[in-house]
């Protein structure tokens, strides 16, 4: 029997799994809901128990794992939306799983922009990603190779000294600006403070939010105008360092489309560097399933790799 990868994405609200043929055709999949508030130990256990059943450890050439949190040698030191702490994620699911098995951990979002990179049929490369959900993410191929480890995480790129408190600690991160948690805290605190807008009584997401500022809530666009502004600054620096002809956005902020996009175009003509590319903003193409598939490609780049 051919053997299949399995690619796993953990996320804040479910873990996602899928069995793929080495060629990597997308063969079964399925999803769980995160289990919260358990040790890290426990939840890759619970993992390694729906893989096991889906994908046995013998019929298995390799596992990618992806993880919201910077990995290094398959170690996270924080994954700060599960509370685990330092844990040794690879050697953890190994001992759950199949402790011969080849396991890979990385990044989720850099797992993500690996896998929409190499789904391209001609590649842009410096490839970009950036995923903009409720905080910011992002991933960079370069030369064909994944920056790894805590590489490419653009929501922690610095906008502004003493600026706003950030998901991480830190302060002025464009996760601060641009994140749908940090825009819905903005509306929230503005409202508080009496401002008026079509926003107060109502639920506040990014849905709603984006809404009324289509349709010239001042409160709402003014929060929108904010986040672009911070993602056309941020952009146009990730420009005069890499200079890439294309920024792509994945996660669930990037749905606004193109009146979000059109809003950055317009801001970043601002802030780009004369010799820069103007770069194309373009939304990501495999959705939900980045994180899988990326996760199947890394095992299937380590084999190469190693062969
Ligand atoms: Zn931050």
């Amino acid at each position: 029997m051919e053997k299949t990868i399995l690619g796993i994405d953990i996320g804040g609200s479910y873990v996602k799994f899928g069995v793929f043929s080495l060629k990597g055709e997308l063969l079964k999949r399925t999803a769980e809901k995160t289990k919260r508030n358990v040790s890290g130990e426990e939840a890759l256990k619970r993992i390694a128990k729906t893989a096991k059943a889906l994908a046995p450890p013998e019929t298995i050439a390799g596992v990618g794992i992806g993880v919201p949190a910077p990995v290094t040698k398959g170690v996270v030191e924080n994954v700060a939306n599960l509370n685990w702490g330092n844990i040794d994620v690879q050697n953890t699911f190994k001992r759950a799983y199949a402790k011969d098995a080849l396991v890979v951990v990385e990044n989720d979002a850099s797992l993500a922009a690996f896998g929409e990179y190499k789904s391209q049929k001609n590649p842009i490369d410096p490839y970009v990603l950036i995923t903009l959900g409720t905080g910011v993410g992002g991933g960079i191929v370069l030369k064909g190779e994944l920056l790894r480890g805590a590489a490419g995480e653009i929501g922690h790129m610095n906008l502004q000294k003493n600026g706003p408190r950030c998901g991480c600690g830190k302060r002025g991160c464009l996760e601060a600006f641009a994140g749908a948690a940090a825009m819905k805290k903005r509306v929230k605190e503005r409202l508080k403070k009496g401002e008026k807008s079509v926003l107060k009584g109502r639920p506040i997401n990014v849905r709603s939010l984006f809404e009324a500022a289509e349709k010239g809530d001042a409160l709402a666009l003014s929060v929108v105008d904010e986040a672009a502004d911070a993602l056309a600054f941020s952009l146009a620096s990730i420009s005069a360092l890499l200079n890439p002809p294309v920024f792509v956005f994945g996660g669930g902020v990037a749905e606004a489309g193109a009146f979000l996009f059109e809003k950055i175009e317009n801001r970043m003509d601002e802030y780009l560097f004369f010799g820069s590319v103007k770069p194309k903003l373009e939304k990501a193409r495999l959705g939900n399933d980045a994180g899988i598939t990326g996760a199947m490609e890394m095992v299937k780049h380590v084999q190469s790799d190693s062969q």
